[in-house]
């Protein structure tokens, strides 16, 4: 039976399925398919860092959207505030749950466990630390990656308040552009930190360790 570290050693292409050895890449080197010339993965010395940066800003900003105003409706005189949090007890209240549920599955609650495992993540790989957890950690994330939707979430808030437009004036509050600082800064990690990347990033670091 082949073991999991001889697994590690290799690399699939997404795109045409061939199999690669992983190779030691210099900082800003790129790997490619040999048949189909996609990018099976890079290194970047400073991705880790980077990325436990932009994970730690990308919680504050996902705490920011949960607590503040989305948006300020002025109506026939009276001013309304929303808030999320607002938005999914009322529709709770109403009797909406499996909206409320999902709002706020998809607004707070696979956010925090997505940012809060890529925190662990790049703390464990920069500390070398834990290479077991720090695998099935990846591993993880690689299954939960595709339910992160938050994009869109903000995209559905855009459509609602086009709509909304014309019927009540509408004023945009901190919620709203932290969400959308978040949007981006999560679009960020998945497009410069694609999966591949860490798994190359965490064979590098643990590559003198041992498995735990
Ligand atoms: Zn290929």
């Amino acid at each position: 039976m082949i073991k999991d570290s001889e697994l590690d050693a290799l690399i699939i292409c997404k795109k045409c399925h061939k199999l690669h050895k992983v190779e030691q890449l210099k900082h800003g080197e790129i790997a490619t398919c040999s048949l189909c010339n996609t990018v099976l993965y890079s290194c970047d010395q400073d991705i880790i860092k980077k990325g436990l940066a932009l994970s730690i800003a990308s919680l504050i900003f996902l705490f920011l959207t949960n607590l503040f105003p989305l948006v300020q409706v002025d109506f026939l005189g009276s001013e309304q505030y929303v808030t999320i949090t607002k938005t999914i007890i009322t529709l709770s209240h109403e009797g909406f749950w499996f909206v409320a549920l999902m709002v706020a599955s998809l607004i707070f609650v696979s956010p925090i466990i997505i940012i809060s495992l890529y925190i662990t993540l790049f703390m464990l790989i920069y500390l070398k630390r834990n290479k077991d957890a720090a695998r099935k950690m990846l591993i993880l994330l690689g299954y939960i990656l595709p339910w992160h939707m938050s994009d869109i979430f903000l995209i559905s808030i855009l459509v609602a308040l086009v709509k909304l437009i014309g019927f009540v004036q509408i004023n945009m509050g901190v919620a709203f552009f932290s969400l959308l600082v978040f949007v981006i800064i999560n679009l960020y990690i998945t497009r410069a930190m694609p999966m591949h990347t860490l798994w190359f990033q965490y064979q590098k670091n643990f590559k003198d360790e041992k498995d735990d």
